[in-house]
């Protein structure tokens, strides 16, 4: 990789403040010099300069960890299949960042800036294209899912679970993104509540955002029989088996998904650890996943589980899940996983770095550095 990292940080320093009308410039060149790209978007486009965005910082924050940069990017391209991109799109993409870049840099970008991006750029669009190749041979770019049930668990929460139309390859922890028929093109990101199983099922726990699109169409306008798309497995938030003997799991509502795949899978790591599973919910109604716990519960013998209830109103006592492992005097000494909110994770992280637990045991699919999972050029 022969990128000068130096002018690509300088030149991303010009722009960073600027970085919204970065974004949106260059989609609007990009679908003026290519309308024919545009049919590939969903017809708002809002969460996709996010994502652009989050793609580009994570590029430049990672551009010396060059295997990790590669993993991204390789998740990365095997996730564009479903948008059906081809290496053809790719040169326009590069030619429009750039001029996005150099136009919002109020004068001061250098025709070096120039050179160094689009060295990057060609190397970033090698990795993910030989990368989408690659997986072409043995997947499909999206895979069809059956809805097989639909359980309305509260009036927020639904769990889901569905039958993939090919073997659907991904580790425990891992989400996928899903687009209902509802709303063409658009994607949303569930995590996958379940281990790899026999069977292929899938099993998704939805919170209907109000005005959300994909949520709503999830909880209120899906039934079996209905066929949903799949995008790839994604994601970082995976169990080494070679873990400690003392596995903590912290999850805020329906960040509950991925960390009990993690305790499925977790029947596979030698010596089979101890591990605290805590639960937080607003309000104790909203505990959606009780009796599938209980059943988890009885098949491992060293799985504790602790609900806590932040909001009630008529609870007795009220706390985060969190507060849970400190009331219950838990001492956290092996890897820790949370996963909730942004803002939850946010917090529960930091009062987990202050109770002195390493940063490197602390376990969330936004860790600084991981490979990040939100990204979609
Ligand atoms: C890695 C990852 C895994 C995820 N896993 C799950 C999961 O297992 N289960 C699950 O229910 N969700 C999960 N989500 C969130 C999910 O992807 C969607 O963002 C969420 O369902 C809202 O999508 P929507 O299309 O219904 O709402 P949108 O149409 O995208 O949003 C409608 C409005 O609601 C706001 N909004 C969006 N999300 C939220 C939110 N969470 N809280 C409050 N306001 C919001 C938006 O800003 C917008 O104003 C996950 C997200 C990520 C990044």
């Amino acid at each position: 990789m022969n990128i000068d990292i130096g002018l690509i940080r300088r030149s991303w320093s010009l722009v960073e403040p600027v970085a919204d009308q970065v974004t949106q410039h260059f989609y609007g060149r990009l679908f003026a010099n290519y309308p024919h790209i545009r049919e590939m978007f969903p017809p708002a486009m809002d969460l996709q300069r996010d994502r652009l965005l989050h793609a580009l910082t994570q590029v430049v924050l990672n551009l010396e960890d060059g295997a990790g940069l590669n993993d991204y990017l390789g998740q990365l391209a095997r996730d564009h299949r479903k948008y059906g991109v081809q290496p053809e799109h790719y040169p326009a993409v590069g030619s429009c960042l750039v001029a996005a870049m150099r136009f919002n840099a109020g004068g001061a970008w250098l025709p070096a800036y120039d050179e160094a991006w689009m060295t990057a750029y060609n190397y970033i669009a090698e990795v993910m294209i030989q990368a989408a190749e690659q997986d072409a041979v043995q997947t499909p770019p999206a895979w069809i899912g059956t809805v097989v049930a639909h359980e309305v668990r509260t009036p927020e929460i639904a769990v889901i679970t569905v039958e993939p139309d090919h073997p659907y390859p991904y580790r425990a922890g891992q989400y996928a993104t899903l687009q209902s028929a509802h709303w063409p093109r658009v994607w949303r990101p569930y995590s996958i509540a379940n281990a790899p199983r026999q069977d292929n099922l899938l099993t998704f726990h939805v919170r209907m955002v109000p005005g959300g699109w994909v949520s709503t169409a999830l909880m209120h306008h899906t039934r079996p029989g209905d066929s949903l798309l799949l995008g790839p497995p994604r994601g970082s938030l995976v169990l080494d088996r070679a873990s400690t003997s003392h596995l903590i799991f912290i999850a805020g509502g329906t960040g509950l998904a991925p960390l009990k795949a993690l305790i499925e899978e977790s029947v596979w790591v030698p010596d089979r650890p101890t591990i605290d599973l805590f639960h937080g919910v607003r309000r104790s109604g909203d505990a959606y996943d009780n009796e599938d716990l209980q059943r988890l519960r009885s098949q491992h013998r060293r799985l504790r589980i602790v609900h806590a209830v932040s909001d009630d109103p008529e609870g007795w006592r009220r706390h985060s899940a969190v507060d849970a492992l400190e009331y219950h005097r838990i001492v956290p000494d092996g890897d820790v996983f949370v996963c909730g909110s942004s803002e939850m994770v946010r917090v529960t992280a930091n009062r987990l770095l202050g109770l002195g637990v390493p940063f490197d045991r602390i376990h969330t699919e936004f860790a600084p550095g991981a490979a990040p999972s939100l990204a979609v050029l």
